[in-house]
Protein backbone atom coordinates (compact mmCIF):
# COMPACT_ATOMS: atom_id res chain seq x y z
CA UNK A 1 0.00 0.00 0.00
CA UNK A 2 1.36 3.65 -0.84
CA UNK A 3 1.77 5.73 1.61
CA UNK A 4 -0.87 8.57 1.80
CA UNK A 5 -0.25 11.78 1.80
CA UNK A 6 -1.39 14.66 3.98
CA UNK A 7 -1.73 17.04 0.97
CA UNK A 8 -2.67 16.90 -2.74
CA UNK A 9 -2.97 18.76 -5.91
CA UNK A 10 -6.63 18.98 -7.62
CA UNK A 11 -8.41 21.58 -9.29
CA UNK A 12 -10.84 23.98 -7.40
CA UNK A 13 -13.36 26.32 -8.43
CA UNK A 14 -13.49 29.51 -6.10
CA UNK A 15 -16.83 31.05 -7.59
CA UNK A 16 -18.61 30.33 -10.79
CA UNK A 17 -17.45 31.61 -13.95
CA UNK A 18 -15.71 30.73 -17.37
CA UNK A 19 -12.66 28.44 -17.75
CA UNK A 20 -10.12 31.03 -16.44
CA UNK A 21 -11.95 30.01 -12.51
CA UNK A 22 -10.87 27.45 -12.64
CA UNK A 23 -7.48 27.28 -10.28
CA UNK A 24 -4.84 24.12 -9.93
CA UNK A 25 -3.85 23.59 -6.64
CA UNK A 26 -1.11 21.76 -4.70
CA UNK A 27 -2.05 22.31 -1.16
CA UNK A 28 -5.18 20.41 -0.77
CA UNK A 29 -6.06 18.10 2.07
CA UNK A 30 -6.57 14.68 1.67
CA UNK A 31 -9.80 13.33 2.67
CA UNK A 32 -9.88 11.30 5.55
CA UNK A 33 -11.06 8.04 5.26
CA UNK A 34 -14.90 6.71 7.49
CA UNK A 35 -15.95 3.68 7.74
CA UNK A 36 -17.42 1.24 4.75
CA UNK A 37 -15.63 3.99 2.64
CA UNK A 38 -12.34 4.12 0.45
CA UNK A 39 -10.11 6.44 -0.90
CA UNK A 40 -8.72 6.19 -4.46
CA UNK A 41 -5.96 7.62 -5.71
CA UNK A 42 -7.01 8.63 -9.29
CA UNK A 43 -5.05 8.11 -12.32
CA UNK A 44 -7.55 9.30 -15.40
CA UNK A 45 -10.35 11.96 -14.25
CA UNK A 46 -13.28 11.67 -16.94
CA UNK A 47 -14.58 15.59 -18.81
CA UNK A 48 -18.03 16.02 -18.94
CA UNK A 49 -20.56 18.25 -19.86
CA UNK A 50 -21.89 18.20 -16.61
CA UNK A 51 -19.14 19.41 -15.25
CA UNK A 52 -19.35 23.07 -17.39
CA UNK A 53 -22.91 23.10 -15.99
CA UNK A 54 -21.07 23.14 -12.17
CA UNK A 55 -18.11 25.41 -13.16
CA UNK A 56 -21.11 27.95 -14.26
CA UNK A 57 -23.60 27.96 -11.65
CA UNK A 58 -26.03 26.61 -14.54
CA UNK A 59 -26.42 23.94 -11.54
CA UNK A 60 -26.58 24.12 -7.87
CA UNK A 61 -22.84 22.41 -6.01
CA UNK A 62 -23.85 20.51 -3.51
CA UNK A 63 -23.94 21.80 0.07
CA UNK A 64 -20.22 21.08 1.89
CA UNK A 65 -21.72 18.86 4.80
CA UNK A 66 -22.40 16.25 2.00
CA UNK A 67 -19.17 16.82 0.26
CA UNK A 68 -16.45 14.13 0.42
CA UNK A 69 -13.84 16.31 -0.83
CA UNK A 70 -14.92 19.90 0.17
CA UNK A 71 -11.15 22.37 -0.09
CA UNK A 72 -12.50 24.52 2.86
CA UNK A 73 -10.42 26.05 5.92
CA UNK A 74 -12.04 27.58 8.58
CA UNK A 75 -11.23 30.97 7.10
CA UNK A 76 -14.52 30.17 4.51
CA UNK A 77 -17.75 30.49 4.85
CA UNK A 78 -18.66 26.92 6.09
CA UNK A 79 -22.29 27.31 4.19
CA UNK A 80 -20.69 28.48 0.93
CA UNK A 81 -20.12 25.15 -1.72
CA UNK A 82 -17.27 27.38 -3.11
CA UNK A 83 -14.32 26.72 -2.93
CA UNK A 84 -15.37 23.48 -5.13
CA UNK A 85 -13.53 20.90 -6.42
CA UNK A 86 -15.95 19.11 -9.11
CA UNK A 87 -15.86 16.34 -11.65
CA UNK A 88 -18.11 13.24 -11.86
CA UNK A 89 -16.01 10.34 -12.83
CA UNK A 90 -12.16 8.99 -12.37
CA UNK A 91 -10.06 5.39 -12.88
CA UNK A 92 -7.60 4.78 -10.71
CA UNK A 93 -6.36 2.20 -7.80
CA UNK A 94 -7.56 2.02 -4.15
CA UNK A 95 -5.35 3.20 -1.68
CA UNK A 96 -7.26 2.82 1.28
CA UNK A 97 -10.21 0.88 2.16
CA UNK A 98 -12.65 0.15 4.84
CA UNK A 99 -15.31 -1.93 2.93
CA UNK A 100 -14.67 -5.46 2.48
CA UNK A 101 -15.62 -6.18 -0.93
CA UNK A 102 -13.03 -3.04 -2.41
CA UNK A 103 -9.39 -4.39 -1.22
CA UNK A 104 -6.59 -1.80 -1.28
CA UNK A 105 -4.63 -2.31 -4.63
CA UNK A 106 -8.15 -2.79 -6.50
CA UNK A 107 -8.04 -0.81 -9.83
CA UNK A 108 -11.54 0.97 -9.84
CA UNK A 109 -13.64 3.44 -12.36
CA UNK A 110 -16.38 5.12 -10.33
CA UNK A 111 -18.96 8.22 -9.99
CA UNK A 112 -18.73 10.84 -7.27
CA UNK A 113 -18.40 14.06 -6.77
CA UNK A 114 -14.99 16.01 -6.70
CA UNK A 115 -13.12 13.71 -8.93
CA UNK A 116 -10.61 16.38 -10.33
CA UNK A 117 -8.06 15.86 -7.53
CA UNK A 118 -5.30 13.49 -6.95
CA UNK A 119 -7.30 11.41 -4.47
CA UNK A 120 -11.35 11.17 -3.96
CA UNK A 121 -13.01 9.56 -1.09
CA UNK A 122 -16.22 7.08 -1.97
CA UNK A 123 -18.11 6.77 1.09
CA UNK A 124 -20.52 4.70 -0.41
CA UNK A 125 -18.63 2.28 -2.68
CA UNK A 126 -20.93 -0.01 -3.83
CA UNK A 127 -23.21 2.48 -5.72
CA UNK A 128 -20.49 4.28 -6.94
CA UNK A 129 -17.18 1.98 -7.90
CA UNK A 130 -16.80 -1.50 -10.14
CA UNK A 131 -13.56 -3.54 -10.30
CA UNK A 132 -12.06 -3.23 -13.69
CA UNK A 133 -11.16 -6.61 -15.35
CA UNK A 134 -8.03 -7.18 -15.88
CA UNK A 135 -9.48 -6.94 -19.60
CA UNK A 136 -9.49 -3.68 -19.11
CA UNK A 137 -7.28 -0.51 -18.33
CA UNK A 138 -8.10 2.48 -16.33
CA UNK A 139 -7.79 5.07 -18.78
CA UNK A 140 -10.31 3.12 -21.18
CA UNK A 141 -12.44 2.45 -18.24
CA UNK A 142 -12.51 5.87 -17.09
CA UNK A 143 -13.08 7.21 -21.10
CA UNK A 144 -16.40 4.97 -21.47
CA UNK A 145 -17.84 4.52 -18.02
CA UNK A 146 -20.42 8.15 -17.49
CA UNK A 147 -21.29 8.12 -21.21
CA UNK A 148 -21.62 4.60 -21.75
CA UNK A 149 -23.99 3.97 -18.30
CA UNK A 150 -25.58 7.24 -19.68
CA UNK A 151 -26.21 5.37 -23.11
CA UNK A 152 -26.85 2.22 -22.01
CA UNK A 153 -29.56 3.27 -18.93
CA UNK A 154 -31.33 5.49 -21.67
CA UNK A 155 -31.88 3.14 -24.79
CA UNK A 156 -33.08 0.42 -21.78
CA UNK A 157 -34.71 1.99 -19.12
CA UNK A 158 -35.71 5.94 -20.96
CA UNK A 159 -36.24 4.21 -24.45
CA UNK A 160 -37.36 0.78 -23.43
CA UNK A 161 -35.58 -0.95 -26.23
CA UNK A 162 -34.33 -4.01 -25.06
CA UNK A 163 -34.09 -6.86 -27.92
CA UNK A 164 -31.99 -7.17 -29.81
CA UNK A 165 -33.89 -6.22 -33.21
CA UNK A 166 -33.33 -7.20 -36.99
CA UNK A 167 -32.72 -4.27 -38.81
CA UNK A 168 -35.68 -3.75 -40.52
CA UNK A 169 -37.65 -4.19 -37.87
CA UNK A 170 -35.89 -1.89 -35.41
CA UNK A 171 -37.85 1.72 -34.47
CA UNK A 172 -35.92 4.90 -35.80
CA UNK A 173 -34.18 6.54 -33.42
CA UNK A 174 -32.31 9.78 -34.07
CA UNK A 175 -28.88 10.47 -31.73
CA UNK A 176 -27.98 14.53 -31.91
CA UNK A 177 -24.52 15.53 -31.30
CA UNK A 178 -23.30 12.15 -32.42
CA UNK A 179 -19.58 12.31 -32.54
CA UNK A 180 -19.30 13.66 -29.36
CA UNK A 181 -19.03 11.39 -26.09
CA UNK A 182 -22.45 9.98 -24.83
CA UNK A 183 -23.83 10.27 -28.62
CA UNK A 184 -21.19 8.14 -29.66
CA UNK A 185 -22.04 5.66 -26.85
CA UNK A 186 -25.05 5.74 -27.80
CA UNK A 187 -24.84 5.27 -31.45
CA UNK A 188 -22.11 1.97 -30.83
CA UNK A 189 -24.80 0.73 -28.90
CA UNK A 190 -27.92 1.50 -30.68
CA UNK A 191 -26.17 -0.37 -33.78
CA UNK A 192 -25.06 -3.31 -31.54
CA UNK A 193 -29.21 -3.51 -30.60
CA UNK A 194 -30.52 -3.12 -34.59
CA UNK A 195 -32.17 0.03 -34.53
CA UNK A 196 -32.27 2.49 -37.31
CA UNK A 197 -30.30 5.30 -36.56
CA UNK A 198 -30.10 8.71 -37.64
CA UNK A 199 -27.41 11.12 -36.50
CA UNK A 200 -27.06 14.43 -36.29
CA UNK A 201 -23.60 16.10 -36.23
CA UNK A 202 -21.57 19.67 -36.81
CA UNK A 203 -19.95 19.05 -39.74
CA UNK A 204 -18.66 16.91 -42.46
CA UNK A 205 -15.89 14.79 -40.30
CA UNK A 206 -18.22 14.51 -37.35
CA UNK A 207 -20.92 13.10 -39.69
CA UNK A 208 -18.69 11.07 -40.73
CA UNK A 209 -17.47 9.07 -37.63
CA UNK A 210 -21.22 8.89 -36.56
CA UNK A 211 -21.09 7.08 -39.99
CA UNK A 212 -17.88 5.04 -38.64
CA UNK A 213 -19.72 4.29 -35.34
CA UNK A 214 -22.62 2.75 -36.71
CA UNK A 215 -25.07 5.46 -37.67
CA UNK A 216 -26.85 4.53 -40.95
CA UNK A 217 -27.99 8.10 -41.93
CA UNK A 218 -26.30 10.97 -41.03
CA UNK A 219 -27.51 14.75 -41.03
CA UNK A 220 -25.18 18.18 -41.19
CA UNK A 221 -26.52 19.82 -37.93
CA UNK A 222 -24.83 22.62 -39.21
CA UNK A 223 -27.18 22.86 -42.32
CA UNK A 224 -30.03 25.48 -41.73
CA UNK A 225 -32.69 23.63 -39.37
CA UNK A 226 -35.52 23.78 -41.84
CA UNK A 227 -32.92 21.59 -44.22
CA UNK A 228 -32.63 19.32 -41.35
CA UNK A 229 -35.67 18.37 -40.57
CA UNK A 230 -36.98 18.02 -44.11
CA UNK A 231 -34.13 15.53 -44.50
CA UNK A 232 -34.93 13.62 -41.01
CA UNK A 233 -38.19 13.44 -42.02
CA UNK A 234 -37.02 12.53 -45.69
CA UNK A 235 -34.98 9.40 -44.52
CA UNK A 236 -37.95 7.95 -42.24
CA UNK A 237 -40.28 8.17 -45.86
CA UNK A 238 -42.70 11.08 -43.97
CA UNK A 239 -42.94 8.84 -40.68
CA UNK A 240 -40.87 10.43 -38.18
CA UNK A 241 -38.56 9.36 -35.60
CA UNK A 242 -39.79 6.77 -32.89
CA UNK A 243 -37.12 7.46 -30.22
CA UNK A 244 -35.48 10.97 -30.19
CA UNK A 245 -32.13 11.45 -27.69
CA UNK A 246 -31.40 15.24 -27.18
CA UNK A 247 -28.11 16.17 -25.52
CA UNK A 248 -28.16 19.78 -26.97
CA UNK A 249 -31.34 20.85 -25.63
CA UNK A 250 -32.85 24.45 -26.28
CA UNK A 251 -31.23 24.59 -29.76
CA UNK A 252 -32.72 21.71 -30.89
CA UNK A 253 -35.85 20.51 -28.53
CA UNK A 254 -38.37 23.13 -29.30
CA UNK A 255 -37.76 23.24 -33.03
CA UNK A 256 -36.23 19.92 -34.63
CA UNK A 257 -37.71 17.21 -31.98
CA UNK A 258 -41.14 18.17 -31.35
CA UNK A 259 -41.18 18.38 -35.86
CA UNK A 260 -39.73 15.14 -36.58
CA UNK A 261 -41.13 13.22 -33.63
CA UNK A 262 -43.08 9.91 -35.07
CA UNK A 263 -46.88 9.53 -33.45
CA UNK A 264 -46.53 7.85 -30.23
CA UNK A 265 -42.92 8.86 -30.52
CA UNK A 266 -40.88 9.61 -27.52
CA UNK A 267 -38.47 12.60 -27.09
CA UNK A 268 -35.66 11.66 -24.41
CA UNK A 269 -33.81 15.41 -23.56
CA UNK A 270 -31.01 14.92 -21.18
CA UNK A 271 -28.72 17.77 -21.70
CA UNK A 272 -28.18 21.19 -21.97
CA UNK A 273 -25.24 21.68 -24.59
CA UNK A 274 -26.81 24.91 -26.07
CA UNK A 275 -28.69 25.47 -23.14
CA UNK A 276 -31.50 24.37 -21.05
CA UNK A 277 -34.41 23.28 -22.62
CA UNK A 278 -37.63 26.34 -21.32
CA UNK A 279 -40.81 25.22 -20.08
CA UNK A 280 -43.18 23.27 -22.21
CA UNK A 281 -46.77 23.86 -23.35
CA UNK A 282 -48.36 20.00 -22.72
CA UNK A 283 -50.79 20.75 -25.57
CA UNK A 284 -47.76 20.43 -27.90
CA UNK A 285 -47.70 16.95 -27.41
CA UNK A 286 -51.15 16.04 -28.48
CA UNK A 287 -51.48 16.26 -31.92
CA UNK A 288 -49.02 13.83 -32.11
CA UNK A 289 -49.64 11.68 -29.12
CA UNK A 290 -45.65 12.00 -27.43
CA UNK A 291 -44.28 11.42 -24.72
CA UNK A 292 -41.69 13.31 -23.31
CA UNK A 293 -37.94 12.12 -21.10
CA UNK A 294 -35.62 14.23 -18.90
CA UNK A 295 -34.08 11.25 -17.35
CA UNK A 296 -30.35 11.33 -15.58
CA UNK A 297 -28.46 8.64 -15.87
CA UNK A 298 -27.68 8.36 -11.71
CA UNK A 299 -31.90 7.40 -11.16
CA UNK A 300 -31.16 4.64 -12.80
CA UNK A 301 -28.20 3.37 -11.00
CA UNK A 302 -29.07 4.21 -7.41
CA UNK A 303 -29.01 0.45 -5.74
CA UNK A 304 -25.71 -1.72 -6.25
CA UNK A 305 -27.78 -4.28 -8.25
CA UNK A 306 -28.48 -1.75 -10.98
CA UNK A 307 -25.04 -0.29 -10.73
CA UNK A 308 -23.57 -4.08 -10.99
CA UNK A 309 -25.60 -4.73 -14.16
CA UNK A 310 -25.50 -1.93 -16.18
CA UNK A 311 -22.22 -2.08 -15.52
CA UNK A 312 -21.50 -5.76 -16.35
CA UNK A 313 -23.29 -5.27 -19.60
CA UNK A 314 -21.18 -2.12 -20.33
CA UNK A 315 -17.81 -4.03 -19.42
CA UNK A 316 -18.92 -7.02 -21.60
CA UNK A 317 -19.62 -4.65 -24.79
CA UNK A 318 -15.88 -3.32 -24.31
CA UNK A 319 -14.45 -6.00 -23.81
CA UNK A 320 -15.66 -8.44 -26.96
CA UNK A 321 -15.09 -5.60 -28.99
CA UNK A 322 -18.72 -4.79 -30.24
CA UNK A 323 -17.96 -0.76 -28.92
CA UNK A 324 -15.30 1.21 -27.89
CA UNK A 325 -13.76 4.23 -26.34
CA UNK A 326 -12.66 7.16 -28.48
CA UNK A 327 -10.67 9.17 -27.18
CA UNK A 328 -10.48 12.69 -28.18
CA UNK A 329 -7.23 13.91 -26.04
CA UNK A 330 -5.76 13.52 -22.80
CA UNK A 331 -5.07 16.27 -20.84
CA UNK A 332 -2.66 16.61 -18.11
CA UNK A 333 -5.01 17.51 -14.55
CA UNK A 334 -3.81 21.29 -14.51
CA UNK A 335 -4.18 21.96 -17.94
CA UNK A 336 -8.44 21.67 -17.17
CA UNK A 337 -9.13 25.21 -18.48
CA UNK A 338 -8.14 24.35 -22.00
CA UNK A 339 -10.64 20.70 -21.61
CA UNK A 340 -12.96 22.96 -20.57
CA UNK A 341 -12.96 25.40 -23.26
CA UNK A 342 -12.50 22.82 -26.08
CA UNK A 343 -15.63 20.95 -25.24
CA UNK A 344 -17.66 24.09 -24.82
CA UNK A 345 -16.35 25.45 -28.35
CA UNK A 346 -17.60 22.18 -30.13
CA UNK A 347 -14.09 21.12 -31.38
CA UNK A 348 -14.09 17.49 -30.00
CA UNK A 349 -15.36 14.69 -30.63
CA UNK A 350 -15.64 11.48 -28.35
CA UNK A 351 -13.97 11.61 -24.26
CA UNK A 352 -11.87 14.02 -22.87
CA UNK A 353 -9.46 12.97 -20.20
CA UNK A 354 -7.69 14.18 -17.47
CA UNK A 355 -4.60 12.54 -16.71
CA UNK A 356 -2.92 12.73 -13.45
CA UNK A 357 0.91 12.76 -12.97
P1 LIG B 1 -20.23 16.10 -25.97
O1 LIG B 1 -18.95 15.42 -26.15
O2 LIG B 1 -21.43 15.55 -26.66
O3 LIG B 1 -20.07 17.64 -26.36
C1 LIG B 1 -21.18 18.45 -26.57
C2 LIG B 1 -21.61 18.48 -28.04
O4 LIG B 1 -22.87 19.13 -28.12
C3 LIG B 1 -20.69 19.31 -28.94
O5 LIG B 1 -19.57 18.60 -29.40
C4 LIG B 1 -21.63 19.70 -30.06
O6 LIG B 1 -21.64 18.72 -31.08
C5 LIG B 1 -23.01 19.71 -29.40
N1 LIG B 1 -23.55 21.07 -29.27
C6 LIG B 1 -24.65 21.53 -29.88
N2 LIG B 1 -24.87 22.81 -29.60
C7 LIG B 1 -23.87 23.21 -28.79
C8 LIG B 1 -23.53 24.44 -28.18
N3 LIG B 1 -24.29 25.55 -28.35
N4 LIG B 1 -22.43 24.49 -27.41
C9 LIG B 1 -21.66 23.42 -27.23
N5 LIG B 1 -21.94 22.21 -27.79
C10 LIG B 1 -23.03 22.10 -28.57
O7 LIG B 1 -20.54 16.22 -24.40
P2 LIG B 1 -21.04 15.07 -23.37
O8 LIG B 1 -21.09 13.77 -24.06
O9 LIG B 1 -20.27 15.21 -22.12
O10 LIG B 1 -22.52 15.54 -23.05
C11 LIG B 1 -23.50 15.60 -24.07
C12 LIG B 1 -24.82 16.01 -23.44
O11 LIG B 1 -25.32 14.93 -22.67
C13 LIG B 1 -24.70 17.21 -22.50
O12 LIG B 1 -25.85 18.02 -22.65
C14 LIG B 1 -24.70 16.56 -21.13
O13 LIG B 1 -25.17 17.41 -20.13
C15 LIG B 1 -25.65 15.40 -21.37
N6 LIG B 1 -25.52 14.30 -20.41
C16 LIG B 1 -26.57 14.08 -19.56
C17 LIG B 1 -26.54 13.05 -18.67
C18 LIG B 1 -27.73 12.81 -17.79
O14 LIG B 1 -27.65 11.98 -16.87
N7 LIG B 1 -28.85 13.48 -18.02
C19 LIG B 1 -25.36 12.17 -18.53
C20 LIG B 1 -24.31 12.46 -19.51
C21 LIG B 1 -24.40 13.50 -20.41
P3 LIG B 1 -21.98 19.14 -32.61
O15 LIG B 1 -20.92 20.13 -32.99
O16 LIG B 1 -21.92 17.89 -33.37
O17 LIG B 1 -23.35 19.77 -32.58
Amino acid sequence: MAPIPKAMFGVVIPRPGGPDVLEYKTDLPVPSLGDGQILVRNEYIGINYIDTYFRTGLYKPPSPSSKSNHPSTSANDASSPYPLITGKEAAGTITASTHPSYPVDSRVVYLADATYAQYTLLSSPTTQASILPASLTPEVACAAYLQGLTALTFIREAAGIHQQLGISEGPWTLVHAAAGGTGSMLVQILAVMGAKIIATAGGRQKCELAKKLGAGWVVDSSLPQEEVIRQIKEITSGKGVDVIFDGVGKATFGTVDLDVVARKGTIIVFGNASGAVEPVDLFRLMPKNIKIMRPSMPGYITTPEEREGFTTELFDLLVTGKIHANIHHVYPLKDVAQAHIDLESRKTTGKLLLKVE
